[in-house]
Parts: C-alpha cells; sequence; structure tokens
C-alpha cells in the first residue's frame, strides 16, 4: 500500500504544554481513517502541523511522499484540509474564493466543473455568488469544506466538520466523502461524534495527552477492547446455584437476571454449557453490543 500521510516522532509543545508528545503514525492511500480524542488529546495540532500550520516542535510529517516543511508546496498540494476554526477571506463570494483557492493550487478553468459539482454535492450553489461574510454559521462551514476540496486534492482531512452542524448537512457531507473515497481520496477525520466514526471509518487511532493510545481496524478495535454484556433471565430458586455454577465469570444477579460481562465473544458458549448441564431454565437472553463509545472512554481514562 501507498503511504498517504506519515508522520515520524512529531512533537509539540507550547510553553510547558506538550499537545503532541512523540507520534508515529501512517495512514495509507484510499483509507478512510479517524482520528479520535478527547478536547485537548492534541488532534487540532497534529492536523495543523500536516497543514503547515503550525511548527512542530520536532520529527517529520510527509504528505505524499514530500516533507510538509522542506516541500511546502507539493506536499500542501496534495492536502486538502478542513480546519477545526472558522477562518475565511471576507472579501469574495464563495464561488470566487473557490476559484481563488484552486488557482492557488494551479488549477485553472479546467477545473470549474469540479468547483460546481463541490457546490452542489454541498448543496452551496445557491449562495455561490453571496460574499462570505455573508452567510450563516452552517453555510460558513460548508463554504470552508468547499475551500478545502476547491482544487481536488488526493488526501482529504477534516477536522470536526460536523460539530455543531445540522443532521442534514452532517448527512450530505459523509455521503460526499465517501464518494470520494470510493474514487481513491484518502479522508482522515477527527470527530466526537463515535457513531460517526464507527459507521464512517475503516481504521481509528485514538490519540489522548498528546500520544498515540491505540491503532486499529476499526471492528478488531472494538471486538478487543470492549466487553460485551450478556443478560439472560432464570427462575429466582435458581439464583444461588447460577453463582455457583458461573464462578469463574464476572456475574450478577438482580431481579432473576443474570448478568454476565464477556471478555471474549466465545464463553457465550461455555456459559450456555454449563447452564444446561447443571439443568438451569433459562427464558431470555439478551446480549447489549460493545461499541467504539465504550472503548474510547476505556482508552482515554488510562
Ligand atoms: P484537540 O484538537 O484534540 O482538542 P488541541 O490540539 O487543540 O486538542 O490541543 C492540545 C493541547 O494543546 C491542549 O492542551 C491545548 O490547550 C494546547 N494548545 C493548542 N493550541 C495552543 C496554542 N496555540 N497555544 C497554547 N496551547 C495550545
Ligand atoms: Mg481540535
Amino acid at each position: 500500500m501507498e503511504k498517504a500521510i506519515v508522520f515520524k516522532n512529531i512533537k509539540k509543545s507550547y510553553g510547558s504544554v506538550q499537545a503532541v508528545n512523540g507520534i508515529n503514525l501512517t495512514i495509507y492511500q484510499g483509507e478512510f481513517f479517524g482520528l479520535l480524542g478527547p478536547n485537548g488529546a492534541g488532534k487540532s495540532t497534529l492536523i495543523n502541523m500536516l497543514a503547515g500550520i503550525v511548527k512542530s516542535t520536532s520529527g517529520s510529517i510527509k504528505a505524499m511522499g514530500f516533507d510538509v516543511e522542506k516541500n511546502y508546496q507539493e506536499a500542501r498540494h496534495s492536502l486538502g484540509i478542513v480546519p477545526q476554526e472558522l477562518v475565511f477571506d471576507p472579501f469574495f463570494n464563495v464561488r470566487e474564493m473557490l476559484r481563488f483557492q484552486a488557482g492557488y493550487f494551479g488549477k485553472g478553468r479546467e477545473n470549474y466543473n469540479w468547483i460546481d459539482e463541490v457546490l452542489e454535492r454541498l448543496d452551496l450553489t445557491e449562495k455561490a455568488f453571496t460574499n462570505m461574510r455573508q452567510l450563516s454559521g452552517g453555510m460558513k462551514r460548508r463554504a470552508l469544506i468547499a475551500q478545502a476540496l476547491a482544487h481536488r486534492p488526493p488526501i482529504i482531512v477534516l477536522d470536526e466538520p460536523t460539530a455543531g452542524v445540522d443532521v442534514e448537512l452532517r448527512q450530505r457531507l459523509w455521503a460526499f466523502m465517501k464518494d470520494l473515497n470510493q474514487s481513491g481520496h484518502t479522508i482522515v477525520l477527527t470527530t466526537h461524534y463515535l457513531e460517526e466514526a464507527e459507521n464512517l471509518c475503516k481504521r481509528i487511532a485514538m490519540v489522548n495527552r498528546g500520544k498515540l493510545v491505540a491503532l486499529d481496524d476499526t471492528k478488531k478495535l472494538i471486538r478487543k477492547n470492549s466487553s460485551k454484556n450478556l443478560n439472560i433471565k432464570i427462575d429466582s430458586k435458581d439464583e444461588q446455584k447460577v453463582l455457583k455454577i458461573l464462578k469463574n465469570f464476572k456475574v450478577f444477579i438482580e431481579n432473576e437476571i443474570l448478568t454476565i460481562t464477556l471478555e471474549k465473544l466465545d464463553e457465550l458458549n461455555n456459559i450456555i454449557v454449563l447452564l444446561k448441564k447443571n439443568k438451569i431454565k433459562f427464558f431470555d437472553i439478551q446480549t447489549t453490543e460493545p461499541d467504539l463509545e465504550k472503548v474510547f472512554l476505556q482508552m482515554t481514562k488510562k
């Protein structure tokens, strides 16, 4: 697999605050990648260093093989970055701003159709001639996403693009990003909505206090790190007996409901076998699904 972004032992300190503390991470071309972590974890600092907005204290970053400091132009060319903060040039209308932005990366008329497509996909067509400073907050957010995409970069990085935006834009944006990913673009996003990350991202990195605390395929990450709860309804007269039979598991009983924390899914089978062997009747079985939220809480409380 070809590399899209490589962070090599990257550090950033602000005075005594170690915002990013030695991160090594490679993101491959064509990935839909999630960067997660609590507030203040260092996600934006990492992305701003990638964008060349913030200078690293040490380490290096490459985008499509280009060093973001030594080969700034080439690296920046490969990247479309939507920053968390809303910063924009108030003097242009939306379409001018997009054409100007693409022009900055050497794209001219041949790129105009793409810009119109971006406007359409983000439902901005009607605002194409509206001045940036006259847009509402939500529309500004759309325009900034469009700005990052204007030069059709192979890598698209979105720093909490859906924080505080309405459901409609969220869905529209993700449909667009999925299509772009299908057509070969590398997508990297940070989000507070873990369900969103779970649904969209094939692979996830979790950062906490400037360090990488987890990196894996999303499904594996959830399977490996999160326990599933099993609830079984039994007869109250069997309660004491069941506690003995299942003494090797994490079990508690309340109101005839047996709750077992499964460390591994194959324990489920063992439990059923044990109950049957001891002739314990059970009336209902339910499991609660592990999800990214649980993994996240587990990883970030350490
Ligand atoms: P995240 O995006 O994960 O919420 P940030 O990268 O924004 O985290 O922040 C990481 C840490 O660096 C925080 O402790 C934050 O207060 C600090 N920080 C970020 N930017 C600056 C800055 N310009 N000056 C001083 N401290 C900063
Ligand atoms: Mg941030």
